[in-house]
């Protein structure tokens, strides 16, 4: 039950299009029939919204005592029980960015008001541990399955700073979360100065030893900031990617990062979409559910951390990002079936890269806000 009820608690309109527009085309393939098609595809949008709805009002009438740690809305709901065996322990390998860990996660939650998903240890008594074991995997993170793919991911990357070059050529950047150095192969040529942050030790050494050059500090952020580790440095552009997912208070990172911005200077992160399409079809099976991301954004709920952090949303897409077929392979494997292939032997013969587009992944622009006073 809990999962159809979940179904339509993320139903929008684009997505209660989406749905609608595949039931009319059956219809049409049924009938033949253009006006019926048509009167199928109107009705069922309004029934989706409808029932969407409906569920809506029944979250907002629970009293549940489980805060949104996003809005602060007192009565968060479940949205999918936890799928994690007690036997189930985190290991490095789940905070690892390429981590196979799918669908062994805590409780996930949701809140009716803001349409954010995040997970239940946020609001537990053991949030403070598992955020602070979360920062010691971090810093002891070895991710040979990315840097075997690292090929393929320097392609999302040239794709991004081809699309956003205006935010990034002769350009002051400061990024959080610089992992194995994708972007900074990409935008080193064309930056005006370059600044990485990254908690991992292991990615920091790799980042040294491929980009002498390039100034990375081996920190996590929180650390950085109370060490004057920047220098009291200014930014035209700072880039989270894949990065405030992660974040136990986002809203606070974003407002900290505020002041190392340039007036008119701009954030830009990616993340995930809750709200799209695809994760609604996959339900409890979406793969980026899982122990690492502790927030699932929704598209109110991006706007609304940008707007309280100081910032002006200018513009969210959806991307394209680049994975090896190996790595697609190796994906697909375990999510279906929960098989680890060798990696190594399959991108011998599959190192090809492929671009993905399924909707469930965003690049938000918020610029700087100009405080009167
Ligand atoms: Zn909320």
């Amino acid at each position: 039950m809990i999962y159809i009820v979940s179904f339509f608690r993320r139903i929008k309109f684009k997505s209660a299009f989406n749905f609608s527009f595949i039931i009319a085309l059956g219809s049409l393939v049924v009938t033949r029939q253009l006006d019926t098609a048509i009167f199928t595809l109107t009705t069922s949008v309004f029934i989706f919204q409808f029932v969407s709805k409906l569920v809506n009002w029944w979250d907002r009438s629970k009293k549940t005592d489980l805060p949104c740690p996003m809005c602060s809305y007192e009565h968060s709901v479940l949205l999918y029980p936890s799928k994690k065996k007690p036997s189930d322990k985190n290991s490095l390998g789940s905070y690892a960015c390429s981590s196979f860990d799918h669908g062994k996660y805590p409780d996930i939650r949701f809140c009716p008001i803001c349409k954010n998903g995040f997970l239940s240890h946020l609001i537990s008594k053991d949030r403070n541990d598992v955020i602070n074991s979360g920062f010691k995997m971090y810093e002891s993170v070895i991710d040979s399955t990315y840097i075997e793919n690292i090929k393929s991911r320097y392609k999302t990357y040239e794709n991004i700073i081809q699309k956003y070059n205006p935010y990034f050529k002769n350009k002051n950047i400061l990024e959080i979360g610089s992992y194995y150095g994708v972007f900074i192969n990409e935008v080193q040529s064309i930056a005006k100065s370059f600044t990485g942050i990254e908690p991992s030790t292991h990615g920091c050494k790799y980042i040294k030893d491929k980009y002498p050059h390039i100034n990375v500090i081996n920190s996590n952020l929180e650390n950085a900031i109370a060490n004057n580790l920047l220098e009291n440095k200014k930014f035209d552009t700072i880039v989270l990617w894949d990065v405030i997912e992660h974040l136990s208070s986002p809203i606070d990172t974003l407002r900290s990062l505020n002041k190392f911005l340039n007036n008119g200077g701009h954030v830009i992160f990616s993340t995930i979409n809750i709200e799209s399409t695809f994760s609604i079809v996959l339900g409890p099976f979406w793969p980026w559910f899982m122990d690492m991301h502790y927030y699932y954004f929704s598209d109110r709920g991006y706007v609304d951390m940008l707007h309280r952090s100081g910032y002006v949303i200018k513009a969210h897409h959806h991307f394209k990002y680049f994975v090896s077929i190996a790595y697609f392979v190796q994906k697909i494997t375990s999510l279906i079936f929960g098989i680890q292939l060798s990696n190594k032997n399959l991108l011998s013969k599959l190192n090809m890269s492929i671009p993905i587009q399924l909707g469930d992944t965003v690049l938000v622009i918020g610029k700087k806000e100009m405080l009167s006073n």
